[in-house]
């Protein structure tokens, strides 16, 4: 029996698992889909496209600022580079476009060859091959009788199977977490509520990116940043491979917008109709359109997340940091987080701590009890 469990191969998920692992404890990761990385996620620019030339759908970015996102770079032997952002802004509202020179929107972001996925591909070559079960969709964690550790019930393709640990690490959106898990005993009511009102950071988010035989916008001093109060896409941004010789653009669609619903064939014309209005007719000639809506995508949304949240928090509650069922039930995950909340940087702090915990209470459990006189 291995004995810690993790409930998701996101980022924080795979930083605890890795975290336990290097300190000497046995893991099994428990993921719904079919690969690892959760909210982040790279796809081929072109089929058969090398593994640099892959195009981030979901995180992209990290900031030079979010320290355990830079600790774990050099770690995990990740170099990142710097966003494309030389160049002139595009504005476009209904009077008009306008060309301004004016600092992209994205100056001193960083960009990771592989996309931001690299980081859990990465983790997870650092794991024994054995202890990831892909495919595997928790649906209930049961607390065993009498310290005995927890249970979970997962469902893999038509079976039901289960699984019995010492602690179970669930890194999961909050929301996700109430909406998707059972619970025995049920959470207590505060517990659970406060699990049902974290927003999932970018769940709203819908992206579009487009592949060109090259970065024609760089040749006209354009840097590919574009804000635009007509859509389809607000936010425009370079997303080209490092040293490729493809160019790419992406763009978050506006939240919420009647083409989200529509055919692909009809979103694609309207997202080239608006990149060529803006950057000319070049960009009506893609070699690759690719786009997802994250709001539609059952393990990281729940209904009514394709609305933008009215708050975003700073940190993620403080409920979330105190582990239950004497300490063997924890949370990690990006929303979670007290620093850099939603974030990349966030979901590392989370797996973290998460494993810090786990760490410290197996430590304990091991001490010598003191003798009583
Ligand atoms: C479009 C978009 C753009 C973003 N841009 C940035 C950015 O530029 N910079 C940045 O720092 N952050 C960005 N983020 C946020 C960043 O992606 C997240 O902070 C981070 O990836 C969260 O990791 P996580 O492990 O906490 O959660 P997740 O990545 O959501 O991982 C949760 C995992 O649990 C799995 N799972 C769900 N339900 C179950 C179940 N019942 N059983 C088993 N497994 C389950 C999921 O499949 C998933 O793999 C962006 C997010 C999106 C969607």
């Amino acid at each position: 029996m291995p004995s810690v469990l993790i409930i998701g191969a996101g980022l924080a998920g795979l930083m605890a698992a890795y975290t336990l692992q290097m300190a000497g404890v046995p893991v099994r990761v428990l993921e719904a889909r079919d690969r690892v990385g959760g909210r982040t996620w790279a796809v081929p620019a072109l089929s058969g496209s090398p593994e640099a030339e892959l195009i981030d759908l979901g995180a992209t970015w990290g900031w030079a600022h979010h320290p355990e996102l830079m600790h774990l770079l050099p770690e995990l032997g990740i170099r990142p580079f710097e966003q494309h952002s030389a160049g002139t802004t595009i504005y476009e509202t209904p009077q008009g476009i306008y060309r301004l020179a004016q600092a992209s929107g994205s100056t001193g972001y960083l960009r990771f060859a592989g996309g931001a996925a690299v980081l859990c591909r990465t983790l997870t070559q650092r794991l024994p091959a054995n202890c990831l079960q892909l495919s595997t969709h928790v649906t209930a964690i049961r607390q065993l009788p009498d310290g005995q550790g927890v249970e979970v019930r997962a469902v893999q393709g038509d079976s039901t199977c289960t699984y019995i640990a010492s602690a179970v690490v669930v890194a999961l959106p909050p929301r996700l977490i109430a909406h998707s898990i059972q619970f025995e005993p049920a959470l207590p009511t505060l517990l659970h509520q406060t699990l049902r009102t974290v927003p999932t950071w970018m769940s709203h988010a819908m992206k579009s990116v487009v592949v060109y035989e090259q970065p024609f916008w760089r040749a006209h001093s354009w840097s590919g940043f574009a804000v635009s109060q007509v859509g389809p896409l607000l936010e425009i941004h370079d997303a080209s491979p490092e040293n490729a010789q493809l160019g790419a653009l992406f763009g978050f669609f506006a939240t919420p917008h009647p083409l989200r619903t529509a055919s692909l064939m009809e979103r694609k014309a309207a997202v080239l109709a608006q990149l060529t209005r803006l950057f000319g007719p070049q960009a009506a000639h893609p070699l690759a359109y690719h786009e997802l809506d994250w709001a539609q995508e059952p393990f990281t949304s729940v209904p009514g997340d394709e609305q933008l949240p009215l708050q975003v928090p700073l940190q993620g509650p403080e409920l979330l940091r105190q582990p239950i069922w004497q300490g063997t039930l924890l949370w990690a995950g990006a929303e979670t987080s007290l620093g850099e909340w939603g974030r990349l940087n966030g979901a590392i702090e989370s797996g973290r701590w998460a494993a810090k915990q786990v760490l410290q209470q197996l430590k304990e459990a091991a001490a010598p009890v003191p003798k009583t006189k």
